[in-house]
């Protein structure tokens, strides 16, 4: 990442092309004949070709999709409905599944190959679009919890910028 400032439009617009490629993902999966990754990508190109969103912002966005499902993926293994819960709490409320909690109903079966495959990535830094979920600061341990998708902020303790991530 980069330590440009940003302003509030353009982290709302990457919250919401995170929510947007999710929800895709889920739906192209859905249709069958994609593997995760084709399906993100997939559906990448169709929201980059839109041209709302450049294809960097598109593949960034999809780094940060793939590693949240990589996190919830490990953790899925013991507990899937629970984490389901953490992940989307809004879903009871709204009445509807949307998002990242759909593309991990969808891609349930395809998580543990990539939760294998993505270990090493599951480090989180200050700026970057995440899921809900507990981050727990790599330096002081301090917990931020994250109630809806958003950008990661500083440590409010010690402002430091490395996380890791449960739910
Ligand atoms: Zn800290």
């Amino acid at each position: 990442m980069t330590d440009e400032k940003r302003t509030p439009e353009e982290e709302h617009e990457d919250v919401g092309l995170y929510q947007k490629m999710a929800a895709r993902a889920a739906e192209i999966l859905e249709e069958g004949r994609k593997s995760l990754d084709e399906a993100l990508k997939k559906a990448g190109e169709e929201i980059t070709a839109g041209g709302e969103y450049t294809r960097d912002q598109a593949e960034r966005i999809g780094e940060f999709l793939r590693r949240d499902l990589a996190a919830v993926g490990k953790k899925a293994q013991q507990a899937r409905d629970s984490v389901l819960e953490a992940v989307e709490p809004s879903r009871v409320v709204a009445g509807m599944q949307s998002g990242l909690s759909r593309l991990l109903t969808s891609a349930a079966d395809l998580l543990n190959e990539l939760a294998e495959k993505s270990e090493q990535g599951l480090e989180f830094k200050t700026g970057e679009v995440t899921s809900p979920g507990t981050l727990t600061c790599k330096d002081c341990g301090k917990e931020m919890h994250l109630k809806s998708t958003a950008r990661i902020p500083p440590c409010p303790h010690c402002h430091k910028t490395f996380f890791r991530k449960s739910y």
